[in-house]
């Protein structure tokens, strides 16, 4: 093995979605369920306008801006819209990324890289936290939630935190969590809004739009508060990679400075503004996200062996003992229903309302 590969990455598995095939003749419709995307694609119009520009506006032979201002401009517009807090976030409180998976990785560059910090999770929770954590090799410490609800056990986490031998300087939660689709309970915000101002709260809100919880005004009051939000979900980009934070200008400066210059290309940004610009239509579908999401909570409910979470995003949490968890979404898998099998449980997307059909019809057979 080369030598100058640091044998701790050579440990650690990427990162894939999707599972691998097996061989087999792939089923001829295939519902992608494991990524948590909205299920419909930027409506025509939209797609064309796009088109339109690529083909006059943009000279692909030119970099993109290196600082988007417009864009960072018309996000923080959204934010103060959708947290009732006109004004008061500006462009110099918006950093962009590639995606929010970026943002996470500068959050870890300008906080714990060189030893000088760990970061603490409590699982389960998205993976990318501690998989980007340990590329840098950062520390991970992970605390558990509650078996039943999921909340966090903080005093497990409050005693990590005294106790870890690095410091723990970055706490990383989403609201509402993934895969287990709750958001954070009042008991959860009054622990994390009392940690010491030299730990940063990072608040994933990649599912803000489904759940309409958010943290956006605590930006403003405190030091170490930070939001994250993307553009692959409720605004139906993940195509392009665009993802922000919301955070103090003190924090966002650093980050300015983490990020690559042409990190955003010129497609994308423009594709997330004109996104923004048509909020209306493209967040109109979410309405019947959340009716599908209910009707097949009610359709899983009925099977006695499956446990179903209440859901505050477009994604479901299911366990299931007989079957077993891998089975079920090994036989799902089989039949063209692409779930996600992670954090002991099944997390499925909600889609279309054919596909949702199709999901609660596939589980009940499997059941019966
Ligand atoms: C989907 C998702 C994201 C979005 O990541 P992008 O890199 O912006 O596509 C971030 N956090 C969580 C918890 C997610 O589920």
């Amino acid at each position: 093995m080369s030598s100058f590969l640091r044998p701790d990455l050579l440990a650690l598995s990427a990162y894939s979605t999707h599972a691998p095939e097996t061989g087999a003749e792939p089923p001829a419709v295939i519902d992608v369920l494991d990524t948590n995307e909205c299920p419909y694609d930027l409506p025509e119009p939209l797609k064309e306008k796009l088109g339109w520009i690529y083909r006059h506006d943009i000279a692909a032979n030119r970099y993109p801006a290196s600082d988007p201002q417009a864009l960072r401009r018309a996000i923080a517009g959204y934010v103060n819209e959708s947290g009732q807090i006109s004004g008061a976030i500006t462009a110099e409180h918006i950093s962009v990324g590639n995606g929010s998976d970026e943002l996470i990785r500068s959050l870890l560059i300008a906080t714990c890289t060189g030893r000088a910090g760990a970061i603490l999770v409590a699982e389960p929770t998205f993976s990318m936290y501690a998989i980007l954590a340990q590329t840098l090799g950062i520390p991970v410490v992970k605390v558990p939630r509650a078996e039943s609800t999921f909340a966090v056990d903080v005093v497990a986490a409050q005693q990590a935190i005294a106790t870890s031998e690095v410091p723990v300087r970055v706490v990383f939660m989403v609201h509402p969590n993934s895969p287990t689709a709750n958001p954070l309970t009042a008991a959860e915000l009054d622990w994390l809004r009392q940690l010491p101002s030299d730990i940063l709260v990072v608040v994933d809100e990649a599912y803000f739009e489904f759940s309409q919880h958010t943290t956006v005004a605590d930006v403003l009051q405190r030091p170490n508060w930070v939001v994250t939000r993307t553009f692959s979900k409720a605004f139906r980009l993940a195509a392009h990679r665009v993802g922000y934070a919301i955070a103090p200008t003190s924090i966002i400066q650093v980050l300015e400075k983490v990020r690559l210059p042409y990190n955003l290309s010129s497609f994308s940004q423009v594709a997330a503004t004109l996104a923004l610009a048509h909020r209306e239509d493209l967040l109109a579908a979410i309405p019947e996200v959340l009716a599908e999401r209910d009707r097949l909570f009610a359709a899983l409910q009925t099977i006695p062996a499956m446990q179903v979470w209440p859901s505050a995003a477009n994604f479901l949490y299911a366990r299931s003992t007989q079957p077993s968890n891998q089975a079920v979404f090994e036989a799902l898998r089989q039949q063209g229903t692409y779930i996600r099998h992670t954090g002991g449980g099944l997390r499925i997307t909600v889609g279309s309302p054919d596909e949702n059909a199709r999901t609660g019809d596939r589980l009940q057979a499997l059941f019966a």
